[in-house]
C-alpha cells in the first residue's frame, strides 16, 4: 500500500483540493510575498520568460491573429507606459538606433509621412498661423541653394513624375500659375529677353515672316504723319511727366471705333511709353473690359524695355499706377 502523499496522483488532488479550500489565504499569502521579494520575484519571472519562449512567441502570435487590431492596442498601450516611466532611456535608444540606421529611419520617415501626409500639412499649416514671426524667420534662413540643388536632383531622378505634378497643379490653380510665371519672368527679366534674342536669331526666317503677318493684321502701327507727330514732340504730354524718350503716338479717339481719323493731328497725343500703357490700362479696368489684354501686354513689355534703359525701377512704375487707379 502507498501512503497519501507517495502517490503523485492522490497528492496532487489533495493539493488541488488543500488549493481550492484555502483560496482567499493563499492568494493572501502570494500577494505579501510577492510584496517583500521583489528581486526574486522578478528573477522567477525572467527564469519563467526563458524557459517558456517558443511557447510564449506561440501564444502572442495566436493572440495577435485572433485580434490583431486589440493586440496592437494593447502593446502601444505599454509601450507608452514604459516611456512614460523613463522617456531618457527611450530617447538615448532612439537617438542611437537613428545614428546606426539611417536608411532604415529615413525609410520609416518616408512611409509615415506619406501615410499622415494631409494631417501634418494641416498641423504645420495651423502652427505657420499660429508663429507667423517665426515661419517667417525660418523661412528667411533656409538654404536655398541647397534645397535648389536637392530639388534639381529629385527632379532628374524622375522627371516624369514632376512633369505630371505640375500639370496637374497647373490646372487646379490657373490663377497662382499665372501670379507665379509674371513674377518669375520679372525676376528673370534680362535672361528671358536673351534667350528670346537668341531664339529670335537662330529662327529668323520664321520670326520675320511673323512680324511681318502681324503688320498686316495690325496695319495701325505707325503712319508716315504719325512718325511725323512723334518727332516734332519732344516730351511726354501727360501732366508733369516730362518723360523725352520712346515715345508713342496715341489715338484719343480709338482707331477700333473711328479708322477714319488714323491720320488726323488734333486725334494725336505723345505718350512716354508708361503713361501710354497706365492710359489704356485704366481705361479697360475702369470699363472691365479685358479685350485688350493683348496689347496691353505689349505696351507693358515696351515699358518694361524703356524703364530698363532709362534706369527706372519697376516697383515705382507699379506704385505711381497704383495711384492712379
Ligand atoms: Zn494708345
Ligand atoms: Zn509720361
Amino acid at each position: 500500500m502507498i501512503l497519501p502523499h507517495k502517490d503523485p496522483q492522490k497528492r496532487k488532488e489533495y493539493l488541488r483540493k488543500y488549493r481550492e479550500a484555502n483560496r482567499e489565504k493563499l492568494s493572501e499569502q502570494h500577494k505579501k510575498w510577492r510584496k517583500e521579494n521583489p528581486v526574486k520575484l522578478k528573477e522567477i519571472r525572467q527564469k519563467s520568460t526563458l524557459r517558456n519562449r517558443e511557447k510564449i512567441k506561440e501564444y502572442q502570435k495566436k493572440y495577435y491573429e485572433a485580434d490583431p487590431e486589440k493586440a496592437k492596442a494593447i502593446k502601444r498601450k505599454s509601450a507608452k507606459k514604459a516611456y512614460k516611466a523613463n522617456p531618457e532611456k527611450f530617447k538615448e535608444k532612439s537617438r542611437k538606433f537613428v545614428k546606426e540606421n539611417p536608411e532604415k529611419v529615413k525609410e520609416s520617415r518616408l512611409k509615415s509621412y506619406s501615410k499622415n501626409r494631409e494631417k501634418l500639412i494641416e498641423r504645420m499649416r495651423k502652427y505657420r498661423e499660429a508663429n507667423p514671426e517665426k515661419f517667417k524667420a525660418y523661412r528667411k534662413n533656409r538654404d536655398y541653394d541647397k534645397i535648389n540643388e536637392s530639388r534639381r536632383r529629385l527632379y532628374k531622378a524622375n522627371p516624369e513624375r514632376y512633369n505630371a505634378y505640375g500639370k496637374r497643379w497647373k490646372e487646379a490653380n490657373p490663377e497662382k500659375y499665372r501670379e507665379v510665371i509674371k513674377k518669375s519672368y520679372r525676376k528673370n527679366i534680362e535672361k528671358h529677353r536673351e534667350r528670346f534674342k537668341k531664339w529670335y536669331e537662330a529662327n529668323i526666317e520664321y520670326s520675320k515672316a511673323r512680324s511681318r503677318k502681324y503688320t498686316q493684321t495690325h496695319p495701325r502701327a505707325q503712319t508716315e504723319i504719325m512718325t511725323e507727330y512723334r518727332r516734332s514732340h519732344k516730351m511726354c504730354e501727360w501732366s508733369y511727366c516730362g518723360q523725352s524718350t520712346s515715345l508713342h503716338v496715341h489715338h484719343i479717339l480709338p482707331l477700333s471705333k473711328y479708322p477714319e481719323h488714323i491720320d488726323e493731328k488734333w486725334n494725336f497725343i505723345c505718350y512716354c511709353p508708361f503713361h501710354h500703357f497706365a492710359y489704356h490700362y485704366a481705361f479697360s479696368k475702369n470699363r472691365n473690359d479685358n479685350r485688350i489684354g493683348n496689347a496691353l501686354t505689349m505696351l507693358w513689355a515696351r515699358t518694361e524695355k524703356w524703364a530698363l534703359k532709362n534706369k527706372i525701377t519697376i516697383e515705382d512704375l507699379e506704385i505711381e499706377l497704383a495711384q492712379m487707379i
